[in-house]
């Protein structure tokens, strides 16, 4: 594919879709984000995107999580609520009794058929918008047929190889932007190809993202991604502009880190330590 194909994502074109805070708001105008995730030995994956999710600027974060989770979410983060689900180390029941404005599901939760199981009735019973990341993916590329339950609009946030999972192999760039945007239209979502060059893909349309850097390459920063656009989400974002400033945040943040960590020590959590400087930068 080449550089026309796409519509580029820099400053001005977040620029043009940021929502600034107004004065008479409180925190139930800015949304209630649910992150759903984590598993023995994987729970730092709900920190990083719930705390991503505050710093995106979400009102309230709740993180739902195997019961294992809840000491370490309630210990390591102060503003996020937990409420923990019926089994003891992988997510099970996912049941809650919430109304979230957004989901975010999938950040180290394995794929456990306990976990499936689960994740199949949620899906079964919910309609909320829905960010899906991670094993939420590997869960949805085994079973196709799930994808069909998925919300209009739902955003997916594949890296190579969760994406090479849901759609099959490609030979080159244009085969691979040709299969998303068919898989697009196909399932009404939203698709965020990740990698150095990040691409969000609706229907025939794709943006390009100008921001980010090698030390992104780095444990956890997708599941900072994910709590950002679903954070957004959480703000009243349209899913489409969700997507794309998300990744132009995400990108941003990361440049302003590699400035004082440089790219070999930038971790997920200076990431999310950035995001408001992301923000900042903007004017
Ligand atoms: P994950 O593999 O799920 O942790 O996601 C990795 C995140 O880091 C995605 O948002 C990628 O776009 C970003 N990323 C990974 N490698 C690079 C790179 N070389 N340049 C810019 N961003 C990157
Ligand atoms: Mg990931």
């Amino acid at each position: 594919a080449t550089e026309t194909d796409y519509e580029l994502i820099g400053k001005n074109e977040a620029l043009s879709v940021y929502k600034p805070r107004e004065k008479y708001t409180h925190k139930g105008t800015y949304g209630h984000a649910l992150i759903i995730g984590g598993s023995y030995g994987k729970m730092g994956a709900v920190c990083l995107t719930t705390n991503a999710a505050l710093h995106a600027g979400s009102g309230l974060v709740t993180a739902y999580v195997p019961k294992i989770g809840y000491s370490i979410l309630q210990t390591s983060l102060p503003e996020v609520m937990v409420i923990t689900d019926s089994n003891e180390d992988m997510l099970e029941s996912m049941e809650f009794d919430l109304e979230p404005t957004v989901v975010g599901i999938g950040v180290g939760m394995g794929t456990n058929d306990k976990t499936v199981a689960g994740f199949t009735d949620f899906l079964n019973k919910n309609n909320l918008p829905l960010v899906l990341d991670a094993d939420a993916l590997n869960v949805l590329s085994k079973n196709k047929t799930l994808l069909k339950k998925i919300p209009e609009n739902t955003i997916l946030t594949p890296h190579p190889k969760e994406l090479e999972r849901l759609i099959g192999t490609w030979k080159d760039d244009f085969e691979k932007l040709g299969k998303v945007k068919k898989f697009t239209k196909k399932y009404k979502c939203i698709v965020v190809i990740k990698g150095a060059h990040t691409i969000v893909v609706q229907n025939d349309k794709g943006y390009l993202n100008t921001t980010g850097n090698p030390g992104m390459a780095t444990a956890g920063s997708g599941d900072v991604l994910t709590g950002i656009i679903t954070g957004l989400l959480a703000q009243g974002y349209s899913a489409l502009n969700a997507a794309i400033f998300g990744v132009y945040l995400h990108g941003k943040a990361g440049d302003i880190a590699v400035e004082s960590t440089g790219y070999q020590s930038l971790v997920a959590s200076s990431l999310i330590k950035s995001i408001g400087s992301a923000y900042l930068d903007l004017f």
